[in-house]
């Protein structure tokens, strides 16, 4: 197998893959596949709450929060989530600090009246002006008497590269509105206070499992503020009462999504990959910063630990670096199209040796062709 730096659908532990394969045709002598399983039937109920309960393990989800399977997607998330929490008003915060919370804000426009609160200077721009998390404390005084639905952030920009550190989490407690966080990209890779946060969201196709499952953290007070319109399936005090199971929830992924989370326990949780996530990106930021070849335009301590942007020099060797990092097994490195240059995302299956695989290919690239 290749060392796959896809920002997603990315990698999952070969170990996951290699029990999913053994498992395929024949479930625990089952004699069939999970996918072939009634999502009611007793057996894919274990396996579903076995997952669902090792998700709130391994985030430490207080008895306070609901835990969801849905669907739709982080993007999906962008319309259910205004759909679920406006009820009675109008209004929402929002913080931008790249191309995914810019989606967001825009999304919200159609249900109700987006204010953005906090901005970086160009969150859409891959340049070291706009490459930060803006200081956060102003939002107080923005946020609070506003009357706003929620405060909406994304914790992490996978296309730029944006990683928040727990500013937000820190004022959540002096906020008068719930916060919402988008945490697609870097969820399970840090230990969190989810009695911070109103809701939590994130597309699989990361740290999770496959695509296709959506998972939603959500402190049951915001259960029930629905706007009519919000379709059944997608509202989330019926997805709760229901167990997440008012329609067929994508069975395959979940499972998959379970065998990860029992690889992650086996592992040592959250605050192992906590610190791989350091030891990993650090490597990586250190190559970077010590060459002339490579540059990363994002501020130092708002830097990423899951995606890695960085450009070359001279854009011209761009195509060579891609061809010739494939030719050493190091696949999917190219930048989002939207931004350019190259971006390796390192989640959780991505294990120290195919970061070291890459530094060192990336040192010997500057060498023999810049
Ligand atoms: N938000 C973030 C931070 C992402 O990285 C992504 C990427 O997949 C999305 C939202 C969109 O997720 P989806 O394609 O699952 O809707």
């Amino acid at each position: 197998r290749v060392w796959n730096f896809s920002a997603g659908p990315a990698a999952l532990p070969e170990s996951v893959l290699r029990r999913a394969a053994e498992e395929m045709l024949d479930w625990q002598g089952k004699g069939l596949s999970v996918m072939e399983m009634s999502h009611r039937s007793p057996e894919y109920t274990r396996i579903f709450e076995k997952t669902r309960d090792d998700f709130r393990k391994l985030l430490n989800v207080p008895d306070t929060h609901d835990v969801l399977f849905m669907q739709g997607g982080a993007v999906g998330m962008n319309a259910i989530v205004p759909m679920n929490l406006l009820q009675g008003f109008e209004q929402a915060a929002f913080v931008n600090t790249g191309a995914w919370s810019k989606k967001t804000t825009k999304e919200f426009s159609k249900y109700g009246l987006a204010r953005v609160v906090l901005d970086n200077a160009n969150a859409l721009a891959n340049t070291a002006a706009a490459c930060y998390v803006p200081e956060c404390a102003s939002l107080l005084d923005r946020v609070n008497g506003q009357q706003m639905a929620y405060l909406h952030y994304c914790d992490n920009e996978t296309i730029s590269g944006v990683e928040f550190n727990g500013q937000i989490e820190a004022l959540a407690g002096q906020l008068d509105c719930p916060v919402v966080a988008d945490m697609s990209s870097n969820i399970l890779s840090k230990t969190l206070d989810v009695t911070q946060y109103g809701l939590i969201y994130g597309g699989a196709q990361k740290n999770v499992g496959p695509a296709g499952v959506t998972i939603v953290i959500i402190d049951k007070a915001l259960l029930n503020r629905a706007l009519s319109i919000c379709p059944s399936a997608f509202a989330f005090g019926t997805v709760a009462e229901n167990g997440s199971m008012y329609n067929t929830p994508p069975t395959y992924s979940i499972y998959i999504a379970g065998l990860v989370f029992e690889w992650l326990i086996e592992k040592g949780g959250v605050p192992w990959a906590q610190a791989q996530a350091q030891e990993k990106s650090a490597l990586l930021y250190d190559t970077i910063d010590n060459s002339d070849l490579y540059n990363c335009p994002v501020r130092r301590q708002d830097r990423s630990r899951m995606n890695v942007p960085f450009t070359l020099a001279d854009e011209a060797l761009n195509s060579s670096f891609l061809s010739k990092a494939a030719e050493h097994g190091l696949v999917q490195l190219k930048g989002h199209k939207s931004v350019g240059g190259m971006r390796a995302s390192i989640y959780n299956a991505m294990p120290l040796e195919g970061v070291k695989a890459l530094v060192d290919f990336m040192r010997d690239f500057e060498k023999t062709e810049a």
